[in-house]
């Protein structure tokens, strides 16, 4: 072999080595699947670590063979806008946005995360006057049509939920106001029962690694489970849901965490951080990661978790 043909080869071998492959168990029996990459929790900020790790976290859910139909982002896709002023906010979405145009040509659906609320945590000045304050700025310049909203994909029905909401004494507890309480009922009614239902939420509905965050318990024991971490209208969700049996797939991020919950015929899936500890490696024994989700025409579903290599 010429040294020319050698080279070409080698290049050729460590080209595909380098794409990342991967395949699920028993998916050849499957038919009609929808698959996806669930990236949550990307906490973009400036910076040559969070800019390149976003970068290699998109480029390789992008590279994926076989290959996704369409990305999810689960929220907090900037580090914080909660406290931050205007221009600083502002530069955490630029970023973003540069990033997600040159890394992602998938469709891509997302969900707001508590850190993409603008200026509920500022002390003074709080800009309560101004259009953006809340969540408009994350609606608008994700371009979402609401800051709750469903789609459809073949035999699923996708809902995507907003799960932040405002302490008046301070920080913010999660539920489903009043609001979108009432268009969820209407929404899952009006779902043809034969679609199976997948729910987005940036803060679990129910999960255990929610318990696990702070790695300790209470001192007498107890492990605690706060209100910014889990769905505080778990049980009441848990009930409509009982009246649903075509919800199959919960989604969440907002924890760093990973678990996987079967509970009353309905899969919990909480799926990691792209940053995994807010860009300095593992967030206890979780490194970065993100989601490859199939969903079945039969209403089963598997989950996949992949390091990226950030
Ligand atoms: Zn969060």
């Amino acid at each position: 072999m010429k040294r020319s043909e050698f080279l070409q080869n080698t290049a050729a071998v460590i080209g595909a080595s380098l794409l990342p492959s991967f395949s699920f168990a028993g998916e050849n029996e499957k038919t009609g699947t929808v698959r996806f990459a669930y990236l949550t929790d990307t906490h973009v900020k400036p910076g040559i670590i969070p800019e390149t790790g976003m970068a290699k976290a998109f480029h390789h859910a992008q590279s994926l063979k076989p290959k996704v139909d369409f990305i999810i982002n689960g929220g907090d896709s900037i580090m914080d806008s909660l406290e931050a002023d205007k221009q600083k906010t502002q530069t955490q979405w630029d970023l973003f946005h540069s990033i997600l145009k040159k890394e992602n040509s998938l469709p891509i659906y997302h969900c707001i995360g508590n850190h993409d609320v603008w200026g509920w945590f500022i002390k003074n000045d709080k800009p309560e006057a101004d259009k953006l304050y809340g969540k408009l700025w994350v609606v608008e310049t994700l371009e979402m049509p609401k800051r709750y909203y469903s789609f459809t994909k073949d035999k699923w029905h996708f809902i995507v939920l907003d799960s932040t909401q405002l302490n008046p004494a301070g920080g913010y507890i999660a539920y489903i106001d009043p609001e979108q309480l009432s268009w969820l009922q209407s929404e899952l009614a009006q779902t043809p029962k034969d679609k199976f239902i997948c729910i987005v939420s940036h803060i679990p509905i129910l999960s255990i690694c929610a318990g696990l965050f702070f790695d300790k318990t209470e001192t007498n024991g107890d492990l605690k489970i706060q209100r910014n971490l889990m769905h505080t209208d778990f049980l009441s969700l848990k009930k409509i849901f009982l009246n649903y049996p075509n919800i199959k797939v919960c989604l969440s991020g907002h924890i760093h965490l990973q678990d996987e919950i079967n509970y009353l015929g309905v899969k919990y899936y909480c799926n990691g951080a792209v940053c995994g500890n807010w860009w300095s490696g593992a967030f206890q024994e979780f490194a970065p990661a993100y989601a490859v989700i199939e969903l079945y025409d039969d209403g089963t579903c598997s989950r996949k978790m992949i390091d990226y290599g950030q």
